[in-house]
């Protein structure tokens, strides 16, 4: 496994970790994964798994990193710590390494979160920020109302099928030493990303490397300087092979073979669609 530095905080990250939306695995594949060297797990409150990762990481604590999420309902001061501490309880821990706000909340002025985020670093329950899920001009604006932390991360989609972020997120981040955390890297499973994939250049760029497609997809992703990606995978043989996408390279004709597939790029106006529909969402209550 290689690491990478999470922004410019020294700690050594590894360039392939574990996600765990929709995970149903157990501790085993996740202790797999530690195994291999994936010792970082990301997890969410409203995921259902930070009772897993805790149960994962008994007794090997300080050597894997856990990142989590508060949600933006959560977002209003008091709620945020009250998130923060129910996580910890759910994760058996007494401090959470990577704390992000899972997506903006257009209802509520960023000052608000960003502060109570800066309290639980004050308080030792957390060690670093992160966002997910925000603009370039998001992050700026929490950025700025933060007194005396740095964003360290952004955790947004990114895969060989789906590449809105390299449309200025991506550069942002280099830019500022934020590390991207690339969110469904297997664009949810190997039956969409072949979807994109109609000639099976995946496949092909598999088959001459003596990899999986699942690995090179992974490898893709990860051949950015400043990015890690966290598949999420039930079974241990999953867990397995995407360790086996990180210590090695593609070649630059493998990589300009990849850009043949069929990608999604949002651009300006659509992402301004879809913010547009999640603040009608949230102002309705219907959604995260
Ligand atoms: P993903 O990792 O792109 O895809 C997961 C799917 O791929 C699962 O069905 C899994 O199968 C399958 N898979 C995993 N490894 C495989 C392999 N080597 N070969 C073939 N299939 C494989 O999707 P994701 O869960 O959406 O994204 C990963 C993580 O990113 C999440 O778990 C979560 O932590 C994070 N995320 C964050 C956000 C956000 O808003 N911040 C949104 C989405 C996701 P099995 O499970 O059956 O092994």
């Amino acid at each position: 496994m290689k690491y990478k530095e999470l922004g410019t905080t020294g700690i050594q990250l590894p360039e392939i970790g574990m996600g765990t939306w929709h995970y149903r695995g157990g501790v085993e594949p996740l202790k797999a994964g530690i195994e291999l060297g994936a010792t970082f797990i990301d997890t969410a409150e409203t995921y259902d798994s930070e009772e897993a990762v805790g149960e994962a990481v008994k007794g090997i604590r300080n050597s894997v990193f856990i990142a989590t999420k508060v949600a933006p309902r959560n977002f209003k001061a008091a709620d945020l710590i009250r998130s923060a501490e129910q996580s910890l309880k759910r994760l058996n821990t007494d401090h959470i390494d990577l704390y992000q706000l899972h997506w903006p909340n257009y209802l509520l002025p960023i000052a608000e979160p960003m502060a109570a985020i800066e309290e639980l670093v004050r308080m030792g329950k957390i060690r670093y920020i992160g966002v997910s899920n925000f603009s370039v001009c998001e992050m700026q604006q929490a950025q700025a109302v933060l007194s005396s932390n740095k964003i360290i991360s952004a955790q947004v989609r990114y895969s060989v099928v789906d590449r809105t972020v390299e449309l200025g997120l991506l550069d942002y981040c280099r830019q500022n030493h934020i590390t991207l955390i690339a969110y469904s890297p297997l664009d949810l499973g190997m039956h969409n990303m072949r979807k994109s994939d109609r000639n099976d250049m995946l496949g092909k760029i598999a088959a001459e490397a003596g990899k999986t497609r699942a690995q090179v997809a992974l490898n893709w992703c990860i051949a950015r300087d400043v990015v890690v990606a966290i598949p999420k995978a039930n079974h241990v043989e999953h867990v397995r092979e995407n360790c086996g996408a990180s210590g090695w390279l593609l070649n630059p004709e493998q990589l300009k073979m990849l850009d043949q597939i069929s990608f999604r790029q949002r651009g300006a106006l659509e992402s301004a669609g879809w913010r547009l529909a999640r603040r009608i969402g949230q102002r309705f209550g219907k959604s995260i």
